[in-house]
């Protein structure tokens, strides 16, 4: 179940603050407030879904385009595209999963392990 009162959803509302660098109608992109490493930037579709594994189930197909072309664009505003990057997702607790709003991590900076 889907609880509205997650941090994403908070800053998604405008409720909470969060360092932006990029935001549309359909999602947000934000530094994690707990970065792992030099540039670690959050992906964060607007609805309301609780992980990857729901976004894929249940957006619709142009939603899931536009979230991983842009997820691309962001990478490439952030000049990643030659020096290489990361993106990950935590799907559910036992992964590592904190925050049950769909999610995707780009990494980079450094020589990731
Ligand atoms: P995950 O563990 O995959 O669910 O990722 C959640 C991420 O959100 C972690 O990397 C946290 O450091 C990050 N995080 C938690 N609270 C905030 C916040 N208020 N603003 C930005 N990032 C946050």
């Amino acid at each position: 179940m889907y609880d509205d009162n997650n941090i994403f959803a908070k800053i998604i509302r405008g409720e909470m603050d969060s360092d932006k660098i990029y935001e549309d109608d359909k999602l947000i992109a934000i530094h994690d407030a707990y970065p792992t490493a030099p540039i670690h930037v959050l992906v964060i579709p607007k609805g309301k879904y609780i992980s990857f594994h729901d976004f894929m189930e249940n957006a619709a197909a142009e939603e899931i385009a536009h979230f991983f072309k842009t997820t691309k664009q962001i990478a490439e505003m952030l000049n990643l595209g030659d020096k290489g990057y990361r993106i990950l997702a935590n799907i559910g607790k036992t992964a590592g999963q904190t925050v049950f709003h769909m999610h995707l991590h780009i990494l980079s900076g450094k020589t990731l392990q």
